[in-house]
């Protein structure tokens, strides 16, 4: 097709209307670990989980790509699942989701108890009444009162109904457990019992936590890795102590440079301008209208994720080899 009409670009309805709101990501995480995924609104980090659970629905889609889950006996690749197949083979069992706003996804219709009936029957073969027994036992281990069960979400508060998402995620012990801000919308109290307690499991099952969150404090004390993502790509991703102690991408530098610091006094800089459209994301380095060392090459080409230091992984001109 000629691209070129009356002096303007023609471009494909794809073209137009497409964001790639996440692209060229290339993650792991391991066993026993807490990886936490950082960056500004919009960045792509919950799109990102979203394409890690497969919940994959209009207007997302995956246009390429795989999510390899390893169940112990071997690795499933959750997007060549169709839904349905997700939702019977390996959610709730191999992998959970506490999605954003969690205590809004409680049917309002349903009591707590039918909610937990539903993934054990599902999952375990249980009767109502088996379910309705295990549900009680399981929701006094994560310090709920056992007659939460009976309740309808309405009656519930906003941290309570967040704990019975949280617990209803971890019933099945997923080998895998994607939190996307699990504590928005909270007060600070209730924050810290909630992560607690999702840290609490995590050690005891051993299992992963992918934890999404904007709060890089949260991210200093809960994670053992982290990912930096900038318009939907991975900028930076190492151990959390050495991102924090030694940031290497411009963008985290200026994220960590940005946080407030017990004693030190001084006003702290903002991050001057704006991520960028993801519809017309910039060429090269989508992170160049932004940073202080732009030069051309980073205009023209995309730097490439190298690692720097072992584990310590980077996405900028400044750290590849020319
Ligand atoms: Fe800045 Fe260039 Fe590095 Fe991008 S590649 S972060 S523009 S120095």
């Amino acid at each position: 097709m000629d691209r070129v009409y009356g002096g303007y670009e023609v471009k494909t309805y794809e073209e137009q209307f497409y964001v790639d709101a996440v692209s060229g990501v290339t993650l792991e995480a391991y066993e026993n670990e807490v990886l936490g995924i950082a960056g500004e609104s919009g960045c792509g980090k919950s799109t990102l989980l979203k394409i890690i659970y497969g919940y994959v629905k209009p207007p997302l889609t995956v246009r390429s790509g795989r999510v390899l889950v390893d169940t112990g006996k071997g690795s499933i690749d959750v997007l060549s699942m169709d839904l349905e197949e997700r939702r019977s083979r390996i959610w709730w069992r191999y992998i959970s989701y506490i999605p954003q706003n969690a205590m809004n996804v409680l049917n309002p219709t349903s009591r707590i108890r039918d909610h937990f009936a539903e993934v054990l029957r599902l999952h375990q073969g249980l009767d109502r009444e088996e379910a309705y027994r295990v549900a009680a036992e399981y929701v006094t281990q994560l310090g709920l009162p056992r007659d939460v069960v009976n309740a309808f979400p309405h009656q519930l508060s906003g941290g309570m109904r967040q704990r019975v998402v949280i617990a209803l995620a971890l019933i099945m012990k997923p080998r895998v457990v994607l939190a996307d801000e699990p504590t928005t919308a909270l007060d600070v109290v209730v924050q810290r019992g909630i992560l607690q307690t999702l840290i609490e499991r995590q050690r005891e099952l051993r299992n992963t936590l992918i934890l999404v969150t904007h709060d890089m404090g949260v991210h200093a004390m809960l994670t053992d890795r982290i990912a930096i993502m900038y318009a939907g790509k991975i900028v930076e991703i190492g151990r959390t102590e050495e991102v924090f102690e030694k940031p290497l991408h411009p963008y985290t530098r200026m994220l960590i440079e940005s946080l407030p610091r017990l004693g030190d006094k001084r006003v702290r800089k903002g991050l001057a301008g704006q991520p960028p459209d993801l519809r017309s994301p910039p060429p090269g380095c989508r992170f160049h209208p932004r940073c202080p060392y732009t030069t051309d090459r980073c205009r023209r080409e995309e730097p490439p994720l190298v690692e720097v230091e072992k584990g310590h992984w980077v996405a900028c001109w400044l750290y590849a080899k020319k």
